[in-house]
């Protein structure tokens, strides 16, 4: 019996190890890694509802291994969702006589329509990774009159809790991958870059809409600092 309450004890002992937060995030260099909106609504693997080209089951799961890999090595993850509600500006059923992808203007900059995705509560909203994995999860784009497409702010400026978590965990390096390279990972890329992060870009644990937009959000991300690595190789994340 007393053995068994001393293994106890030192599971837990582990275990706090394993969660500590800020004193995990030190031990890991300062490094982040901030998975984009792996959610049901943007992969194939799950027929979203604006399913991104190459999200299939195998792309989940390289993903999640991989995630689940740099966890185990001590580096904390952050996820953001994309967390809308169902009046949603961004929504082209919101808008009379307007088909999905048509562009309009809001609030004078160019928006996307998009099919219905990611509904606050439903399955298609739901992050596909183990949440288990995550030291944070930063929802987005629930304020109806704005998209967010970067998991740092809306379009309308509106911060999310981002900056505030990663500062207070340490955090002074970005790892950033996952769904679309074109829209979230680029622009949480370069807010994270703007913010005074180094950043990192992942390009074969992202996929991205379109092959023309993604090639301008890579070179648009290189331009602005950030290094995009076609694999994953910390060492070379280290030495950035
Ligand atoms: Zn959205």
């Amino acid at each position: 019996m007393k053995k068994r309450f001393l293994t106890l004890m030192v599971v837990s002992w582990f275990l706090t190890m394993l969660g500590g937060g800020t004193a995990m995030a030190k031990d890991a260099g300062g490094i982040g890694i901030i998975v984009v909106d792996v959610q049901g609504d943007f992969t194939q693997h799950k027929n979203g509802s604006l399913a991104v080209e190459g999200t299939d089951e195998a792309y989940v799961g390289m993903v999640d291994e991989t995630t689940k890999k740099l966890k185990a090595a001590g580096y904390p993850i952050y996820a953001t969702q994309d967390w809308h509600p169902a009046d949603h500006a961004s929504f082209f059923t919101n808008h009379p006589d307007k088909k999905p992808f048509d562009v309009i203007q809001l609030h004078g900059k160019d928006q996307v329509l998009w099919p219905p995705h990611c509904v606050q509560n439903t399955p298609g909203a739901e992050i596909l990774l183990d949440t288990a994995l995550f030291t944070a999860v930063v929802q987005k784009g629930m304020d109806t009159n704005y998209d967010s497409y970067s998991g740092f702010q809306d379009d309308g400026g509106k911060k999310t809790r981002m900056e505030e978590i990663l500062k207070k965990d340490g955090i002074k390096k970005l790892v950033v991958y996952g769904i679309a390279t074109d829209y979230c990972v680029h622009a949480t890329a370069v807010d994270g870059a703007a913010a005074g992060y180094k950043v990192i870009m992942i390009n074969s644990l992202s996929r991205g809409v379109a092959p023309d937009t993604s090639k301008k959000a890579l070179e648009d991300m290189k331009a602005k600092g950030i290094l995009v690595l076609e694999d994953l190789d910390m060492e070379k994340v280290k030495a950035f």
